[in-house]
């Protein structure tokens, strides 16, 4: 698949890595529609670049989801590529973990990422060509303490790709996950601030805390994460379906 001229979504494309996939996209010659539930964000990634639209939508909610397909496809053709991007991220030891904040975590990034593909899975299968792609991480790989419902979560999306790529496998449409390691966002200044206010180290002490956790001794840049995005839609990645690539400097598992 060429991507020149396609139509991308891409969730969470206000911040982080979304918008460096959003950039990604449009610097490759992809029309990028963009979403999140802030719509200043989106205006400012929008406004760097002629091909990116950006609208509001809740992916934990479906009317929004499809609200928003019916937008942007009626104004900029069907999509091509989808990209589940957004996420959330909470902390605390599973013991003390509340049920509120479990279900906040799988409904945005479990089942948001499901109502965020699913009403394009019909129309790229039957026009035999399309990319989704789910932005999971490593912590749908392996274990990690105090993020039981993150974890969970991107587990769940790592099966959740699976299971579509299987059964579209035959049709031209490819689906993976990419799975960054700790990435310099604001995603990650949040669990800067709670580890923070939780132990009462120091902001470097809390850095160097999450960076040890990467071999090569650095975090990973959103960048990093939209290129290996990139090269999946693209015509050189036709025959990888089904996988979960790790972007995370040699962390093992
Ligand atoms: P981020 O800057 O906080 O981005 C998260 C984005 O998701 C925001 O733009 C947010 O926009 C959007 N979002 C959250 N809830 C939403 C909802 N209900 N509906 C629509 N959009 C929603 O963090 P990031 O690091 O770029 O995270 C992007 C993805 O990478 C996430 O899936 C995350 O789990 C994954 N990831 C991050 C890291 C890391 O260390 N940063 C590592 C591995 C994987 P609004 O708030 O405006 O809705």
């Amino acid at each position: 698949m060429q991507v020149v001229g396609r139509h991308a979504l891409v969730t969470g494309g206000g911040s982080g890595v979304g918008r460096a996939v959003a950039f990604a996209l449009a610097d490759a010659g992809v029309t990028v529609t963009i979403c999140g539930r802030r719509l200043e964000p989106l205006q400012e990634v929008a406004g760097e670049r002629a091909n990116i639209f950006a609208l509001s939508a809740d992916v934990t909610d479906q009317a929004s989801v499809e609200g928003l397909y019916r937008q942007a496809e009626a104004e900029r053709g069907p999509f091509d590529i989808v990209v589940a991007n957004a996420g959330i991220a909470m902390s605390a030891p599973a013991a003390k973990t509340s049920l509120e904040d479990w279900n906040k975590t799988l409904q945005v990034n479990l089942t948001g990422a499901f109502l965020t593909v699913q009403p394009a899975l019909a129309g790229m299968a039957a026009r035999k060509s399309g990319r989704v792609i789910f932005i999971a991480s490593v912590a749908g790989l392996k274990g990690y303490a105090y993020v039981a419902p993150y974890v969970a979560s991107k587990h769940g999306l790592i099966g959740l790709m699976r299971s579509l790529a299987v059964e579209l496998v035959r049709t031209g449409v490819t689906v993976n996950a990419v799975c960054p390691g700790y990435v310099e966002t604001d995603m990650l200044e949040q669990s800067v601030a709670r580890i923070v206010e939780k132990t009462g180290r120091s902001a470097a002490e809390a850095r160097a805390s999450l960076l040890a956790q990467n071999p090569h001794g650095r975090f990973i840049q959103p960048e990093e994460v939209a290129a290996a995005v990139l090269w999946l839609c693209g015509p050189g990645a036709a025959s990888v379906t089904g996988q979960a690539i790790s972007i995370s400097g040699g962390e093992t598992w």
